[in-house]
């Protein structure tokens, strides 16, 4: 099967640590260009913006939109009037609306549309949602807490409204527990801590629950010096789970169940071949909808200032 021929858009930090050692080591794909304003890869043909290198190359078949959220409707929106397939980085977008009209988008033009969840193909996701599948669950503790000076330093696109601030961690984690729980959850109250200078929220407290009333409680924050924590620990009736690292280490009850080498990126690029191939799109916006509730429903506090 002749390889997809693949651009990227926005040309940063996940396109040099992921996307790219990914995209090299998947026979489906072959990268031909990229669209950034600063960013190039070296000997691939490189544009400043996307239209220019929809016009210059007919022959890309898809693209990956990787800059903040705020700019990827824009993009996506050219990109699938052109007829490319296109994988969207998380979040999909920066609002609901505009996914929604992406995916209409998609269908109306035959091609893919994928919204990409990197941690739900994080290395022990798999094994936790079977084994919540086989059990009654009491209850689930998520705990997101990390260094924003750390992995986000000088991103001030992330503390601009759209750009999410603790949620674009956080939502990683919704994509998760969205993916692993047997049932639909719900928020039911929220507080959002919003540092005075900035749009977006440092932290943010978040009570769930599903419809046979299962609490779910998430706490993202930023400010966590020292050990860093990506953990879901649900409370069941065979015992403790411990979803661990991201999602790739899950241990009942204390003992070490299931861990496997990280591969979450060249998993999404082995699903966007796969839907590509089959004619499909992969657009779960669950994950995205919880935030937008959390916006809705959440209580603001304003704490001090944060400075880079
Ligand atoms: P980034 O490096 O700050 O941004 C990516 C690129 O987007 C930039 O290098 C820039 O390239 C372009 N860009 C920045 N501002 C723009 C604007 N106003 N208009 C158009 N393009 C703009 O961010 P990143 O960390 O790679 O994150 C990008 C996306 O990937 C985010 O949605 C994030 O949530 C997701 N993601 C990030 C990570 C991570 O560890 N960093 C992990 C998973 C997913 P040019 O200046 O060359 O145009």
């Amino acid at each position: 099967m002749p390889a997809i021929k693949l651009a990227i858009v926005g040309v940063g930090k996940i396109v040099r640590d992921q996307h790219l050692p990914s995209i090299a080591a998947n026979s489906d794909f072959e990268l031909v260009a990229t669209a950034s304003r600063h960013g190039t890869v070296e000997g691939v043909r490189s544009f400043t913006a996307i239209d220019e290198m929809l016009a210059a190359m007919p022959e890309i078949d898809a693209v990956s939109l990787c800059m903040p959220p705020q700019y990827r409707y824009d993009a996506a929106y050219k990109a699938l009037s052109a007829g490319k397939h296109v994988f969207l980085e998380k979040p999909p977008g920066a609002t609901l609306s505009e996914v929604a009209d992406l995916e209409k988008l998609a269908k109306e033009k035959g091609v893919s549309l994928f919204a990409s969840w990197h941690s739900r193909y994080a290395a022990a996701v798999e094994a936790a949602k079977e084994f919540l599948a086989s059990t009654t669950i009491k209850n689930v503790h998520v705990i997101w807490k990390e260094d924003v000076r750390h992995w986000h330093p000088n991103q001030d696109w992330i503390w601009q409204a759209g750009g999410l601030g603790v949620f674009d961690p956080g939502i990683n984690a919704l994509s998760i527990i969205t993916h692993i729980l047997p049932k639909a959850i719900f928020l039911t109250s929220a507080t959002l801590e919003f540092p005075e200078n900035r749009d977006a929220p440092i932290a943010a407290d978040l009570h769930f629950k599903n419809a046979e009333g299962v609490p779910v409680h998430a706490e993202f924050d930023w400010r966590q010096t020292g050990k860093q924590s990506w953990d879901i620990i649900a409370e069941t009736a065979a015992g403790n789970m411990e979803l661990a690292e991201g999602g790739s280490k899950l241990s009942i009850n204390g003992k070490l169940t299931f861990e496997a080498p990280e591969a979450e990126y060249p998993s999404l690029y082995k699903r966007f071949a796969e839907i590509v191939r089959a004619g499909q799109s992969d657009v779960d916006i669950a994950p995205l909808r919880h935030v937008a509730d959390a916006f809705m429903l959440g209580r603001r506090k304003f704490v001090e200032a944060f400075i880079d």
